[in-house]
């Protein structure tokens, strides 16, 4: 079955590794803004350019080019056909009120909000120590999941980096914004009764089998 989730959660707490686990397990799309700008700005695109000045210093990208960005892609017919998980989108109730608006007009509803819950302390230590493979997208910890070969992809071989926005100061920063932009995100899915709270903290793959389960999939 085509299912249309959306992963929540503040940095760091595995949307993007929960993101792959649903797509290789039940095989919705996974559409990641944060991924979508990070090409952007390799390929030095003029929304690339736009987005940097942003993530680097931890802030939002406007939502008018995030929204424009995210609704093109869900209009794709690979997308209808199998469904999406959007991770990191919708981060203001301005983008999910904009989400909403279009998947009604496509008919195309939501199944579930998937919020990924954790403490701060936590989201600390795991975004302080990951390193990101800059081709495959791997994701790795220096004290919790080092590569075998420092700075080096175990699967791609692709060379790794710590993102700019993985600073300390960022991290805080980031973390504000969760809370001020992001959380009330949480609640406007809330009232439609579509949230299903799962506790990030969990291993990997015990968040997916919570998340399965949760899903009835
Ligand atoms: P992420 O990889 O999801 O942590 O996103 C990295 C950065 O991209 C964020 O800190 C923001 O600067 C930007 N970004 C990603 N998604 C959005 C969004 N939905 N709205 C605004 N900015 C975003």
């Amino acid at each position: 079955m085509a299912l249309r989730l959306i992963l929540v959660g503040p940095p760091g707490v595995g949307k993007g590794t929960q993101s792959a686990l649903i797509e290789q397990n039940i095989g919705s799309v996974p559409l990641s803004s944060g991924v979508i700008f990070r090409r952007e700005i390799e390929a030095d695109t003029d929304l690339g350019q736009l987005a940097k000045s942003y993530i680097d210093r931890g802030e939002l990208v406007p939502n008018g080019v995030t929204i424009q960005m995210m609704l093109k892609r869900i209009r794709s017919e690979e997308v209808r056909q199998n469904g999406f998980i959007l991770d990191g989108f919708p981060r203001t109730v301005r983008q999910a009120e904009a989400l909403d608006l279009e998947l009604d007009k496509i008919s195309m509803p939501l199944d579930a909000v998937i919020s990924l819950e954790v403490d701060d302390q936590i989201v600390i230590s795991r975004l302080s120590g990951r390193i990101g493979c800059t081709k495959c997208g791997e994701i790795y910890h220096a004290t919790n999941k080092p590569p075998m070969r420092e700075g080096f992809c175990d699967k791609c071989n692709g060379p790794l980096i710590i993102r700019q926005d993985d600073k300390p100061e960022t991290i805080q920063e980031r973390l504000r914004i969760f809370r001020d932009s992001t959380a009330p995100v949480i609640d406007h899915y809330a009232k439609k009764g579509l949230l299903v709270k799962v506790d990030g903290s969990q291993a990997p793959e015990t968040v997916f089998a919570e998340i399965r389960e949760k899903l009835g999939q």
